[in-house]
């Protein structure tokens, strides 16, 4: 099993602990439905390198837009040389007839139905070109081959994932485009999640379900069941489910510390083209505010180059993630990917530019653009980066929170982020980066009241 290096590795915006951070999950939970007599290697090219001189039976690689040139060239070696090869994820999904010359059998949408399937096929010899998985379910999904998982290697081993999807239809999101032909939005037996979670070592779980707090029942009762398991966690949630009623409350009791949230724009016409209703009309700030009184640091996403976006988007956007104490935010040069209802109306108006799929990593503009010049875009977004992420402003944003630990965990885990690069390097490079857990975790601990 692997999964290509994204096509940035070898860009000088690469930033090494950026793709350090958590372990093919995808895989890993494919993996389980091997049979224990099966000889299975999970290789990741972002933290190991490829030797490709070995001669599997089965070959399956995780293909990804930015990644797709890299594993149709690993697919062609490995087929040359008698190898079956299975490709699947999110952009072979979207673009089946392209993958498909790569491959000798495709997935689309996910695998836990379609993959044990395609297995019985092929050791019957008799598997198909296509699979398609329509029935959509976590229910009596075997725990997920981490000891395929090498754990020193990465930030963040215990990445867990407990739903599937999501509930909204952001238009720029690969979402639609991959769960298309069935249900889009489902999650795992709460006992289920739990128990996985319990086989977790140490403290830190970082959940990357796109929407961790999308089904307020599952989301209740598994916050409920977590509480008193001493646990420190991140994931992500909408505006507006932070907003509503107290899950959000329960979240932080059961150790919710750190929330990705897509704030994306603050114009209403950007998010309605965008098809953003979660967001519409919510006070992203009495948000930010509700977070910060529970101790949940925020990291703020943002995309440019919407059509209502001018040139004062970029120093509005990084005043305001300034002012409001955000921790971390993360920018993205609007990105209209194959198979989103983005992509096809930007075709329809004749917008699309090329199909380099390399150019597609949210830092190029691929698209005609309506206020902004390209290159206005382009210099704006890197100006963006590096504004927000000054000591001064770094400091600025630590500051402005009331108590005296917040001020320095924000200040901590923002400079430790952005700030330190060599030391992540190292520590990369000498495959030590899992010995800095202790310290994120402390970063994460809890508050107590007057501190
Ligand atoms: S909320 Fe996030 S995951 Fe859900 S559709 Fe929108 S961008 Fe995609």
């Amino acid at each position: 099993m692997i999964l290509p290096a994204l096509t940035e590795s070898e860009s000088p915006f690469w930033r090494p602990i950026k793709y350090s951070l958590f372990p093919p999950l995808g895989l890993a939970t494919l993996a389980a439905y091997l049979s224990p007599d099966d000889e299975i290697d999970l290789l990741d090219q972002h933290v190991e390198e490829l030797k490709l001189n070995d001669n599997p039976d089965l070959v399956i690689i995780q293909v990804y837009i930015t990644n797709a040139y890299r594993a149709y060239k690993i697919a062609d070696h490995y087929r040359k040389q008698g190898s079956y090869v299975l490709l699947g994820g999110l952009h072979v999904t979207s673009l089946p007839n392209e993958a498909a010359q790569h491959a000798d059998t495709i997935f689309l949408g996910p695998g836990e139905e379609t993959f044990p399937q395609f297995l019985k096929d092929f050791k019957n010899k008799m598997p198909k070109k296509v699979y398609f998985s329509s029935v959509r379910t976590l229910e009596k999904k075997p725990p997920v081959r981490r000891d395929l998982i090498k754990r020193n290697r990465y930030l963040v081993p215990n990445s867990i994932v407990v739903s599937r999807g999501c509930p909204h239809h952001c238009s720029f999101c690969y979402k639609d485009a991959f769960f298309e032909g069935g249900k889009s939005f489902y999650t795992q037996l709460v006992d289920d999640a739990l128990a996985e979670i319990e086989r977790l070592p140490g403290r830190h779980l970082y959940f990357l379900d796109d929407h961790l707090l999308g089904n307020q029942k599952f989301a209740g009762e598994l916050f409920d069941g977590m509480k008193g398991m001493n646990r420190v966690f991140q994931g992500a949630a909408t505006v507006e489910s932070i907003l509503k009623g107290d899950l959000i409350e329960k979240a932080a009791e059961a150790g919710l510390r750190s929330v990705f949230v897509g704030f994306e724009t603050f114009s209403p016409e950007n998010l309605r083209q965008s098809n953003k209703s979660q967001n519409m009309e919510k006070n992203y700030v009495e948000a930010i505010n509700r977070l910060h009184s529970l101790g949940i640091m925020i990291n703020g996403s943002f995309v440019f180059g919407l059509d209502e976006d001018d040139k004062d988007v970029f120093k509005r956007t990084v005043d305001w993630g300034v002012r409001n104490s955000i921790t971390t935010s993360t920018y993205h040069i609007l990105t209209p990917y194959p198979g989103t209802n983005l992509f096809k109306d930007m075709e329809k108006q004749g917008r699309i530019l090329t199909r380099n799929w390399d150019l597609y990593d949210t830092r190029n503009v691929v698209y005609q653009t309506t206020n902004l010049t390209a290159n206005e875009l382009t210099l704006g977004y890197k100006w963006a980066y590096n504004e927000f992420y000054r000591w001064s402003n770094i400091l600025d944003s630590s500051l402005q929170h009331d108590s005296y630990k917040h001020k320095l965990k924000h200040l901590f885990y923002t400079g430790g982020w952005k700030k330190f690069e060599p030391v992540w390097n190292f520590l990369i490079k000498t495959k030590n980066l899992n010995s800095m857990l202790p310290l994120l975790e402390s970063i994460l601990a809890k508050v107590k009241t007057g501190e």
